[in-house]
């Protein structure tokens, strides 16, 4: 591993101040992803800047019946805090169905939203990538591409985000507080994720050395009826073919209201607005949602491998909604 200086600084201003002057400075949180990028060489930097000290890492209830989540807030923590249990459940699944307990105890709500990719070619230093050196080529489009995406690739990269936690928190629409030398902003979760175009290294609208300080939850009853479902390889520690974060509110058997959001098909996570759209205002039915998702899917493109995303895709959202509608599985 390359050598590095380690910082601890006294406050967000200093974090972000040491990223403004350190060209290849990263923030070190959990480092659940970045420690492993480091020992692989495929992440080099000059300095860590350890946000583990700084007082992110609370979760407080907003007056408006939302929620703030601090940075550093642990996904094991965050997953079994009763609010969250009882309020926004398919973010505790989500949180649950991801890595392993160990790991969970570790990573952080900011870092697992800055989770790098998964992509194989990513990791090797020895294999083209655009998204670790841009112009390099992208060696997944031809090569091994089953966990790879569906929609919204471009030929400079095929990657896909491998939160489990941001697609609930697109179902959820959540917002991002970052500070950066500008002071503090927000930005809704839906606008914080690129698409890889012609500039897959670029994976997020963050201003470089942004730091992520929290992250908030509308107040939203109609989430106490919400789930997540993730189909995977094998049962835990494994990445998802697919999956689906949704919310539910029926009023008798019409859909007043739904929100889904898909994980493993894109650069991001990705919202099926024209799905919710197909659905709300309609009796419910396993075939309408069926075609709500065949809608959603419509303007995919499967990679050679990866064609089964679709139908796997269609039955976990029909599975996912029956289940929250109260029908039995078909
Ligand atoms: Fe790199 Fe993206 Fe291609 Fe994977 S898909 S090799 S991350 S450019």
């Amino acid at each position: 591993m390359k050598p590095f200086r380690y910082h601890r600084p006294a406050d967000v201003a200093d974090a972000v101040a040491v990223l403004a002057a350190e060209p290849q400075a990263a923030y070190l949180a959990g480092g659940t992803n970045l420690v492993d990028l480091m020992k692989l060489g495929v992440q080099r930097p000059d300095v860590l800047v350890d946000v583990n000290r700084l007082p992110l890492d609370t979760v407080e209830e907003l007056p408006d019946g939302g929620l703030r989540i601090g940075a550093t807030v642990r996904n094991s923590h965050l997953a079994a805090h009763p609010t969250v249990r009882r309020d926004y459940p398919v973010l505790t699944r989500a949180l649950l169905s991801a890595a392993s307990g160990q790991l969970r105890n570790m990573a952080t709500t900011g870092g697992n939203l800055l989770q790098r990719t998964r992509c194989p070619y990513f990791q090797d230093t020895t294999k083209a990538c655009n998204k670790r050196d841009p112009g390099s080529g992208c060696a997944a489009l031809h090569g091994v591409n089953r966990d790879l995406a569906v929609l919204d690739w471009s030929e400079q990269c095929v990657a896909t985000n491998p939160s489990d936690m941001a697609v609930a928190l697109a179902a959820l629409d959540a917002v991002v507080e970052v500070h950066d030398t500008d002071g503090v902003r927000d930005v809704p979760l839906a606008e914080l994720y690129r698409s890889p175009g012609a500039h897959p290294d670029r994976e997020t609208t963050l201003p470089r050395g942004a730091l992520i300080t929290a992250v908030r939850l509308p107040a939203l009853p109609a989430a106490r009826r919400s789930t997540y479902l993730k189909a995977r390889d094998r049962a835990s520690f494994a990445f998802a073919a697919g999956s689906v974060a949704a919310v539910l509110d029926l009023d008798g058997d019409v859909i007043r209201d739904v929100r889904l959001a898909y994980g493993a098909l894109a650069h991001r996570p990705w919202r099926a607005y024209r799905a919710e759209q197909e659905l709300r205002g309609h009796p419910f039915s396993p075939e309408l949602v069926a075609r709500a998702a065949d809608a959603e899917l419509a303007e995919a493109r499967p990679l050679s491998e990866n064609g089964f995303k679709l139908p796997l895709t269609r039955s976990i959202t029909v599975r996912v909604l029956n289940g929250l509608a109260g029908r039995a599985q078909s």
